[in-house]
């Protein structure tokens, strides 16, 4: 069991467009483990690399977590106790920091330009060793160093110790060394004086008094790096999560043919946010058989130490299946909202709105066992919201029984337009009972007359139930579009 210290937890994402699923998944474990454990979420912003930002990616990483619930207590918009939260805005002290490693000699100016780079990056390829920073301005005098700033462009190194190994702890593996003569000393400052990744996470988490970093494991390469540079600051090291990435079906990186799409896109789709968390939290994490948890019962049961080290496979038709649990676990006013929230997008321009709630609740109950996202409810009801359903080809209707039977199609079609103009009450089980009959009368299954009544009045040959769908509709345009199946069948028998 992990304990339940409360935890401060970090969700930092680098502005660089709309935040995709397996970096919601590690925000969603952050976050659950903040709750969890009754400590903080902060947000944090990291958009030192100025030049791969994209416009708008801060609205819609705050819009993803807002969509998914996943409140934060500190962030670059509601600030907190070590504001701002935004690196762009600390750069003093990243500076500072910097200016400390330099003075106590762990840290050194690089004059390197980038053809000199280069140069050395092809000799390293061509004598196929490994790429990586060889020292050349290591040892470079501080005062030396210092006059040559003043008028030449520089980055800042980390001076790795050249001996001796690093051992970094990882909460799902342990600990993990390296041998240091395995890094390279790295940039931590560059020259436009923003910091690298490296640096500046390390100061802030210091700074922010971040208990746990929750990351991906694309991170754990760099890991030593991180912990050698806390060390040289005599800053305590935080405890790391390095989390595994997720596969596609088959394996390899996921693509966004295979759901590697965005929680924004996911709400665009018609999933419900509590699907979503639900389903990616136990995509690589586990609490025995269960499957279908609240967000309030994984927050009670969620242990961090239980992510699963072998990487989880997307598995599309789970979290279809489970955003269709949760809509029929919804209760039916508010499912109804949600379905007249969605046809409000979905439907013509010329369905006036705001949609009639209480005709949504009418057919919600008809649906709610047929659909698993919100999208697949247009296709079953549109034909409720249109006045004039065209008859569709009549080829559609002459097929199994009425093959080559265009004659007793439409004489079906015409039989069964009468019987209903001829009764007064329009219920489901009246209008049931009444084609049934009709069947009968024509010699016809009941079943091979109701295909293509379905047909005939809602155009499509898969829908909600007829009988209710047909109260719906009204009795003069089912009679209409029976009649009108029945004219356009003849024209052609
Ligand atoms: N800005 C880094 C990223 O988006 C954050 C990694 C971390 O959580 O420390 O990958």
């Amino acid at each position: 069991m992990t304990s339940i210290t409360p935890a401060r937890v970090r969700y930092a994402p680098s502005p660089t467009g709309d935040p995709h699923i397996g970096n919601i998944r590690t925000a969603i474990w952050t976050w659950l483990y903040a709750r969890h454990t009754g400590g903080q979420f902060i947000v944090r912003l990291e958009d030192t690399d100025q030049t791969r930002e994209v416009p708008g990616s801060l609205e819609r990483i705050l819009g993803s977590l807002e969509w998914l619930g996943l409140t934060w207590d500190e962030g670059p918009d509601i600030g907190g106790p070590y504001a701002p939260y935004v690196q762009s805005q600390r750069l003093d002290l990243y500076h500072a920091a910097t200016d400390r490693l330099l003075a106590e000699g762990n840290a050194y100016r690089c004059f390197c330009t980038p053809e000199e780079l280069d140069e050395m990056r092809k000799r390293q390829q061509a004598e196929k060793r490994a790429p990586g920073y060889e020292g050349r301005c290591r040892d470079i005098p501080s005062e030396i160093a210092e006059a040559r700033a003043l008028d030449e462009h520089f980055v800042v190194r980390f001076k790795v110790p050249r001996e001796g190994s690093t051992t970094v702890e990882d909460l799902l593996r342990g600990p993990v060394t390296v041998e240091n003569r395995t890094l390279d000393d790295f940039v931590i400052l560059k020259s436009d004086r923003f910091p690298t990744y490296h640096l500046a996470h390390v100061v802030d988490d210091t700074a922010m008094k971040i208990t746990h970093v929750t990351r991906g494991d694309e991170w754990l390469p760099s890991a030593p790096r991180h912990a050698l540079l806390f060390d040289a600051l005599r800053y305590p090291r935080p405890m790391y999560v390095h989390n595994p990435v997720i596969l596609a079906p088959g394996g390899g990186k996921l693509s966004k043919r295979h759901g590697a799409k965005s929680a924004l896109e996911y709400a665009e789709d018609g999933y419900l946010p509590d699907a979503l968390l639900n389903f990616l939290c136990i995509t690589g994490w586990g609490h025995g058989d269960e499957t279908v948890m609240s967000r309030q019962r994984l927050i009670e049961v969620f242990d961090i130490g239980n992510i699963s080290l072998a990487p989880a496979t997307f598995d599309a038709e789970r979290l279809n299946w489970m955003n269709g649990m949760y809509l029929r676990q919804m209760p039916e006013r508010e499912l109804a909202e949600l379905f007249a929230r969605r046809l409000e997008i979905d439907l013509p321009a010329d369905v006036p709105r705001p949609l009639d709630r209480s005709f949504v609740e009418e057919f919600t109950p008809l649906i709610r066992e047929r659909i698993e996202l919100l999208t697949d409810v247009l296709p079953l009801v549109d034909f409720y919201y249109q006045s004039e359903v065209p008859t569709p080809p009549v080829e559609q209707f002459l097929t199994k029984r009425w093959k080559d039977q265009a004659t007793a199609a439409a004489h079906a079609l015409g039989a069964a337009a009468s019987d209903l103009d001829a009764i007064g009450e329009w219920d489901a089980e009246t209008l049931e009972a009444t084609l049934r009959a009709t069947a009968t009368r024509i010699d016809a299954k009941a079943g091979d007359l109701f295909s293509l009544v379905r047909l005939a009045v809602t155009g499509k040959s898969v829908t909600p139930p007829l009988f209710e769908s047909m109260v719906i509709v009204g009795v003069g345009p089912c009679v209409d579009r029976l009649r009108a199946a029945e004219a356009a069948i003849r024209a052609v028998a």
